[in-house]
């Protein structure tokens, strides 16, 4: 069985490595054997997609020949969805409720995760044995290479016993979690190496946490990297990374050069979805490339049409060629993505990917002592989507001491109900974080776009000088001060992170 399972690792590892150096000829014939299996497989096992496909052809030579499925209809249809008859999604759900059997498998041969209701509604993804060992390979084969190209980075991982520490959201099947704790119990000597850390728990809390633990390898939403950065400066945080893993949400260039200089180390970038694991890999000129050997990433516009090359786009559809338990196929992801139209300067033959993900901002209120308290907005948003009976929230720092709360409640007829249970969550929430003083209020209007970008943003701050900008300024004269960098050092570990999602 461990021969079997060996083998076919050696396989999957020396077919990666292949369809890179055979370019673009070598990835357009996996993609197309691999969609074509896909498709016969999920016709002939789930039966939402048997009925989906009756009128699409049985000699398939285009993805778009395919109808568009979306995570709503999906999940709605879940126990048709799936290819696998023992799943069941009443079975699921009880699963995911209970925390004690994160990183166990279900049924004992499948990862499930869920994802947060940030972009509309919440899903349940199962990834199967053969799906987990193509994410891992694209790891391993195309970022590993890029990251040993530094002889002194290796040695101070070495030096640091790999020790590796993670700050997410902790709290449920989330994608990062669940890896996480599936590989520890997998191997429980790890458990000294690795450490999951809670993007909601107080700031000072964090940094004691990473104090103590002195991660050699850091990963994290940007909007937590950042401020971590920022407690550096501040000479509260004393760490010495060689290596930073941002994911979750968009890693802007002010965000890494600020996050780079101050650890001294390499940041690398990921984009991916609990759907999509593996969707990219950043190369040595520090672009994403899309992993097209194993997944379609089709940018689409508002009316689902392609959009070219080089050309922002409305949505992105994504097909996973690698996961046949809950095929996902034509799926839109919900961001806006440029697909590169010059190749990379690195040679890779995979296509750059560029996405315009969350803007969201840093909230910034007084302490009871008239200290500074930055509010993460991933985290606040989350203690906002998990509020039972929210549908879709949006949150406004309007003023110093105030948060403005729009969201949909699932019943109109308990909207007063949810809005008492999410105003008394966000409030414990602001107050575990040492806010001081924070009002509350609801705004009857339903969440909107942003007024001037035009952008659906989940948590902004619309009061100019207390919000982000001001930190922004603050660091730049911080930078100014700042002399003397050390070189960068470069290695990629296995952190499977996770796209806002945890
Ligand atoms: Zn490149």
């Amino acid at each position: 069985m461990r021969i079997k399972h060996a083998n076919e690792l050696a396989g999957a590892a020396w077919d990666t490595y292949q369809a890179g150096r055979q370019g673009h000829s070598g990835i357009a014939r996996r993609q197309q054997d691999r969609l074509r299996a896909l498709v016969a497989y999920a016709r002939a096992h789930s039966l939402h997609f048997a009925d989906r496909y009756r009128d699409a052809p049985d000699d398939l030579s285009d993805v778009t020949q395919l109808p568009i499925v979306t995570k709503a209809e999906l999940m709605r249809d879940f126990d048709q969805w799936v290819t696998d008859p023992c799943v069941r999604r009443a079975e699921v759900e009880t699963f995911i409720a209970d925390p004690t059997r994160i990183g166990r498998d279900y049924l004992g041969r499948y990862v499930v995760c869920t994802t947060s209701g940030s972009t509309g509604t919440p899903a349940i993804v199962l990834h199967d044995q053969q799906a987990l060992t193509v994410y891992n390979m694209l790891g391993y084969v195309r970022s590993l290479p890029t990251a040993l190209m530094s002889l002194p980075g290796i040695w101070a991982l070495i030096r640091g016993r790999g020790r590796m520490a993670a700050v997410f959201v902790t709290d449920g099947h989330f994608l990062g979690n669940t890896m996480m704790a599936r590989r520890l119990r997998a191997a429980p000597w790890r458990a000294g190496m690795q450490r999951l850390l809670s993007a909601l728990s107080p700031l000072g809390e964090l940094v004691e946490n990473l104090n103590d633990f002195q991660p050699v390898v850091l990963g994290g939403y940007p909007s937590v990297l950042e401020l971590l950065a920022d407690e550096q400066l501040a000479c509260r945080l004393h760490i010495s990374p060689v290596l930073i893993s941002a994911a979750g949400e968009t890693l802007t260039a002010t965000a890494r050069q600020h996050i780079t200089e101050t650890f001294g180390c390499r940041v690398t970038n990921y984009y991916g979805s609990s759907e999509a694991i593996g969707l990219t890999f950043e190369c040595s000129s520090q672009r994403l490339h899309a992993n097209t050997d194993w997944y379609i990433v089709e940018p689409v516009d508002d009316h689902h049409q392609p959009v070219q090359p080089g050309q922002l786009s409305h949505d992105v559809l994504v097909t996973n060629l690698a996961n046949r338990i809950q095929p996902i196929i034509r799926y839109p992801l919900g961001d806006r993505v440029v697909i590169g139209i010059e190749s990379c300067s690195c040679g890779s033959p995979f296509p750059t990917i560029e996405v315009v993900g969350r803007t969201d901002d840093i909230l910034l209120y007084r302490g009871f002592q008239g200290e500074s308290i930055h509010i993460l907005p991933l985290a606040i948003a989350t203690v906002a989507e998990e509020t039972p009976g929210v549908t879709t929230c949006q949150l406004i720092q309007r003023g110093p001491s105030n948060l403005t709360v729009r969201f949909i409640a699932a019943s109109t007829r308990n909207k007063q109900q949810t809005w008492d249970a999410l105003r008394t969550r966000l409030a414990a929430y602001l107050a575990e974080q040492g806010a001081s003083g924070v009002i509350i209020e609801n705004d009857a209007q339903p969440p909107k776009l942003h007024p001037s970008s035009g952008k659906f943003r989940q948590v902004y701050a619309d009061c100019p000088g207390v919000n982000a900008g001001a930190r922004h300024a603050q660091r730049a004269r911080r930078r100014g001060r700042k002399q003397g960098l050390t070189p960068p050092v470069q290695f990629v570990g296995e952190v499977v992170l996770q796209r806002r999602y945890r």
